[in-house]
């Protein structure tokens, strides 16, 4: 297939900062030439301390001794304003401190978990979403927070999952980016209620090796640029500040120590030039992980991939100077290095901020942010499952409400909410009793969504006696996903599916709400309820946001971001895998016609389970119905450098106002090397009144028909291409077009 190698796309300068360039490099230079080389080797040290009020010593010290160039969990803004003022009067160089948090999905007002942000497919309150949080960590003198996290995720069973934006490049590219835009604005800047934002985890944290946390990873060239490596493109590109390495290994290198990434890739061929932080002792970790004899190697091998900025461990502190002085590592990687830094902290204007009193947080926690946080979850909201059972006209007739998630709010505001506020979080059952009063009729059924003691099941269900609609609020709790939290089993938890049962045994009507940190796997339930609402972990505004979608006052909208397994046997399932199996043809395999064929012997599937997801990338049903109109393709052929339309009209043929998601997939039908049977290449969101139609246009060009080698070139390849549109990507109409020349 004659092929056109595209240079790789370099980043623009003057991507990173509003000032001028110059301005801020005679700023970084300025600082730069004061330093000793101990003082260099401190700003590349990342510090924890401990929330609350209080300063802990060693910070003090560090701080006096210029051996700290940021804080992560500094404490309240009472500890970060004495921190930066001791560092403004005490430290050898008064160089402010970048304080550092894990500000993932809000800051006090929480948003859904990411995995549910990414069912919303809306760039624009993604972006808002994180902007939110980042004004908020702002007001309490945060500077940078550790999002987006853009790992692509497929395995179900990783904790992780739930912080990720799903499994598909395309979307996490887009929505990753839209978070980027969100925390630092166009560019990084000093502008009040901007900061830092951080692509993590560089790279490949989500494809650890049977979803266990913190395990090996491999990856194929091919499929680490053409999978992998786009999202984090697309955070550089939208401006990020800085970069995080992961945990993992790369095909047997530490992402803490490889040259190829890290220098290679994100510095030679992206002109990346903020900065990389570590991940939490992933420096130090190498040693277990057997790629280190000692902390004097960890440093030299980290050194020598340019990794930045060391977080929490210590072998920066402890040898980075002694290995400069012995020539092992260069001088120039130090001075890069603080360079970087001080770059970013220049950039967002650090050195104009004034620490003296705890900054004002007025907007902390207000309407306005709750009203964006219930929109978001409102959108996050994916509808599986409906027959004829939502919404629910709550009338004259008692509702029953039942679970363990139903009034759980540490639970439903999810993974990663270290700054949550408990007692401002919304539940279900508050805001359904609230609206409804005596209406409705509760019962928890389990102690809690993990809890296999099924003592209460009976008489829940007794007290559902008067009702025939219960809905059902179960899942997962927080603390079942998240770091360091996989599971094995990725079903309903503790006594839940029993729960589920014996209400249906009783006839009930079941409305079936998840809150969860990942697709679970339903199959055990799926036919004994009448509808199935997926709400992830939906943050502060859960309740209000499911009390107007169940009622039907909105229409669900969200898409799912990851394909939902019908059992765990079948992760990873994901819908751009490659076609196989083999050919269904028997002329193909040279068999004469007339032979009995053996059909399982023809095909890959499982002998015990469909190959089919219980649910697909980008399914979710809505109250109204939408058409697509069947595409309209400016031409079907196309030549070097065109590009070509799409078109549809998409229509609200149903009677409630709703939002469909128009997805573009490709397929490039024979290439160098196989290609996904589908590729998500452009999507989007339109908001329709019943009777209301609107045109939406998606262009395809190089962009969306070329695809990486394994060295990374751009490979635009001639022949036909399949163009598919549609809601969901397993409800899909196409068409072929061909690129004729490429050169
Ligand atoms: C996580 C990072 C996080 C860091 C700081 C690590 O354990 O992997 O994603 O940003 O801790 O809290």
């Amino acid at each position: 297939v004659a092929a056109l190698v595209l240079l790789p796309v370099l980043a623009l300068n003057n991507m990173l900062f509003a000032q001028s360039n110059t301005e801020v490099e005679n700023k970084v230079n300025e600082i730069f030439n004061q330093l000793t080389l101990e003082e260099k080797i401190g700003q590349m040290i990342q510090i924890a301390s401990t929330n609350g009020d209080e300063v802990p010593q060693y910070v003090i010290d560090a701080i006096k001794e210029g051996r700290v160039g940021s804080i992560l969990n500094a404490g309240t803004p009472k500890a970060i304003a004495k921190i930066q003022k001791i560092v403004a009067k005490e430290s050898p160089n008064k160089i402010p401190l970048i304080i550092g948090r894990d500000v993932i999905h809000g800051y006090k007002t929480i948003f859904p978990i990411p995995l549910g942000q990414a069912a919303s497919w809306n760039r624009g309150l993604v972006e808002t979403g994180a902007n939110i949080a980042g004004k908020e960590a702002y007001d309490e003198g945060i500077n940078w927070t550790f999002a987006p996290m853009i790992d692509i995720s497929r395995d179900p069973r990783w904790g992780r999952i739930a912080e990720s934006l799903g499994e598909d490049p395309y979307l996490t590219a887009e929505l990753g980016a839209a978070m980027v835009v969100g925390f630092q604005g166009n560019e990084l800047s000093a502008e009040e209620g901007r900061i830092a934002a951080c692509a993590k985890h560089f790279i490949g944290y989500g494809a650890t090796e049977n979803g266990k946390d913190y395990n090996a990873v491999s990856i194929p060239d091919y499929q680490l640029w053409n999978t992998y490596l786009p999202p984090f493109k697309a955070a550089l590109d939208a401006g990020v500040g800085t970069f995080m390495t992961a945990f993992n290994d790369i095909n047997g290198v530490p992402a803490s120590a490889n040259q190829f990434l890290l220098k290679e890739v994100l510095r030679d061929q992206w002109k990346f030039d903020g900065f990389v932080v570590s991940d939490w002792e992933s420096m130090s970790q190498m040693i277990k992980q057997g790629y280190s004899e000692n902390l004097r190697d960890v440093a030299l091998q980290s050194a020598s991939a340019q990794l930045d900025m060391e977080m929490v461990s210590s072998s920066y502190q402890a040898h980075l100077k002694e290995l400069v002085e012995s020539g092992e590592v260069d001088i120039e990687m130090v001075n890069t290095a603080v360079k970087n830094i001080l770059r970013v902290k220049v950039a967002l204007g650090l050195f104009d901020k004034d620490y003296k009193g705890v900054p004002k947080n007025t907007e902390i926690l207000s309407d306005a942010h709750k009203e964006e946080a219930k929109k978001m979850a409102i959108e996050s909201l994916v509808l599986l499952k409906n027959d004829n059972a939502l919404p629910l006209a709550i009338g004259k007739e008692k509702i029953g409400i039942v679970g363990p998630l139903a009034d759980a709010p540490a639970e439903q505001v999810g993974t990663w909410s270290l700054d949550a506020v408990i007692d401002q979080v919304e539940t279900p059952l508050n805001t359904f009793q609230e609206a409804y009063g005596d209406q409705i009729v509760f019962a928890k059924g389990l102690e809690n969504a993990r809890s296999n003691k099924t003592d209460q099941i009976k008489a829940t269900v007794e007290a559902m006696n008067e009702v025939k609609d219960v809905i059902v609020f179960a899942g997962e709790d927080a603390i079942l996903s998240g770091e360091g939290h996989s599971r094995a089993f990725i079903n309903l938890p503790g006594a839940q599916e029993e729960l589920i049962n014996a209400l249906a045994d009783a006839g009930k009507n079941i409305i079936l709400v998840v809150q969860a940190g990942r697709p679970l796997t339903l199959e055990a339930v799926e036919n004994k309820v009448n509808a199935i609402l997926y709400a992830w972990h939906p943050g502060t505004m859960g309740g209000p946001a499911l009390l107007d979608v169940i009622t039907g006052k909105v229409s669900p909208s969200g898409k799912l971001p990851v394909t939902f397994p019908r059992t765990v046997g079948q992760v990873p399932i994901y819908y751009s895998s490659i076609e196989s199996g083999r050919p269904a043809n028997p002329q193909m395999l040279g068999i004469p016609t007339g032979t009995p064929l053996d059909p399982v012997g023809l095909t890959n599937n499982y002998l015990d389970v469909s190959v089919t997801p219980a649910y697909a990338f980008g399914y979710g049903l809505t109250y109204t119905s939408f058409s697509i109109s069947k595409p309209k393709f400016s031409k079907l052929e196309l030549t070097k450098g065109e590009k070509i339309t799409v078109e549809v009209e998409v229509k609200n043929t149903g009677k409630k106002e709703g939002a469909e998601v128009v997805q573009l997939y490709i397929r490039d039908k024979v290439a160098s090397y196989m290609r996904p049977k589908l590729e998500l290449k452009g999507f989007e969101k339109v908001y329709l009144a019943p009777g209301e139609s609107k045109k939406v246009t998606f262009e395809i060009g190089p962009d969306q028909l070329s695809f990486f080698d394994k060295n990374g070139n751009v490979l635009l390849e001639k022949g036909k291409f399949e163009i598919f549109v549609g809601n969901a990507s397993d409800n899909l109409v196409s068409e072929i077009i061909t690129l004729k020349e490429v050169k």
